[in-house]
């Protein structure tokens, strides 16, 4: 096997003890645990799948891979560019933590810094200026745009999900980012059951601290997102997806990064409502890619 046939197939795993006194008996909640994956994050799967493509459709001799990513995407990209040979350059806001930065380029990969003013929407407006001045020089990947993102989930991460419940979930929960996880994994399960609940999750406004989360009422809205597909979309409050986290530590022994606090919050929201069911979620990545950040937000006594 190579490195990038060891994506995806995470643990499902069910999260007992937060469930007990917070939500009714009768209803339970799961979670993806997506650092298992090999670049420690879900975009491994969509970064994978991307990558794929683009060979497919063919690589121009001496052109580089581009795309815009704060985190994740940018770690995942690397390590799999290294694995098949090509060569990245990433547009990554300047605020992104040095860790991130460190990791990205042990991958070899060539940083752009944009504007921390100009957020995660800086980097993007970067990478499409970059792509449109030097076509021949760049294949831009645009995770926001690319179909291959969503069909990541919605052919890997779906399928997963029914078999590991043998059928069983009925509500699907997950925060949007460039809404890859939450389009794609809504979509394939719908196909396996149609009468699945999807719940999309996002942050109450810009802000907000959930890193890889999308406030998309204030964002540059990804071209894959589907709003209609979602039977709901909750909004999570930071302190209380904070809270969670720490609950989530402690209580189940699971150290998870920030947005999967506020997928974890829209899990309990929604099984609150039922007297039954079964509810999966998914989380991103795990809090020790946040050590050094948690001691200066309201994370705090995470780490
Ligand atoms: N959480 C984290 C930590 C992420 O890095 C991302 C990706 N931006 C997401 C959630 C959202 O995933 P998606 O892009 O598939 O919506």
């Amino acid at each position: 096997m190579l490195l990038i046939d060891y994506v995806g197939n995470t643990p499902l795993v069910r999260l007992d003890r937060i469930a007990r006194g917070r939500v009714p008996s009768g209803v339970e909640i799961w979670a993806k645990l997506e650092w298992f994956n090999p670049g420690g994050s879900i975009k491994d799967r969509a970064a994978r799948a991307i990558i794929l493509a683009a060979e497919r459709a063919g690589i121009p001799e001496g052109a580089r891979l581009l795309d815009a990513s704060s985190g994740n995407t940018g770690i995942a990209y690397g390590m799999l560019c290294a694995a098949r040979g090509h060569r990245l350059t990433l547009c990554i806001p300047s605020y992104a933590n040095d860790e991130r930065k460190h990791l990205v380029r042990a991958y070899g990969v060539e940083l752009i810094e944009t504007d921390a003013r100009e957020g995660s929407d800086g980097a993007i407006r970067r990478a499409q200026a970059l792509a449109a001045a030097h076509p021949d020089r760049f294949v831009y990947l645009d995770q926001y745009s690319n179909p291959a993102n969503p069909g990541a989930h919605e052919h890997g991460t779906a399928l997963e999900i029914w078999s590991q419940t043998a059928g069983r979930v009925t509500h699907f929960v997950a925060g949007l980012g460039t809404s890859g996880t939450f389009v794609g994994t809504s979509r394939g399960l719908r196909a396996k059951n149609a009468h699945i609940q999807c719940v999309s999750v996002q942050p109450t406004g810009p802000g907000h601290g959930l890193e890889g989360l999308k406030h998309m009422a204030t964002a540059i809205v990804p071209k894959i997102y589907d709003p209609t597909i979602a039977n709901a979309d909750l909004a999570a409050p930071s302190a209380a997806s904070f809270e969670l986290l720490r609950a989530l530590a402690k209580e189940e022994g699971i150290l998870a990064g920030f947005s999967s606090g506020a997928a974890l919050w829209g899990a309990i929201e929604v099984a609150r409502t039922l007297t039954a069911g079964v509810v999966v979620t998914v989380f991103p990545d795990s809090g020790e890619r946040y050590v050094s950040q948690a001691s200066q937000t309201a994370m705090g006594s995470l780490c």
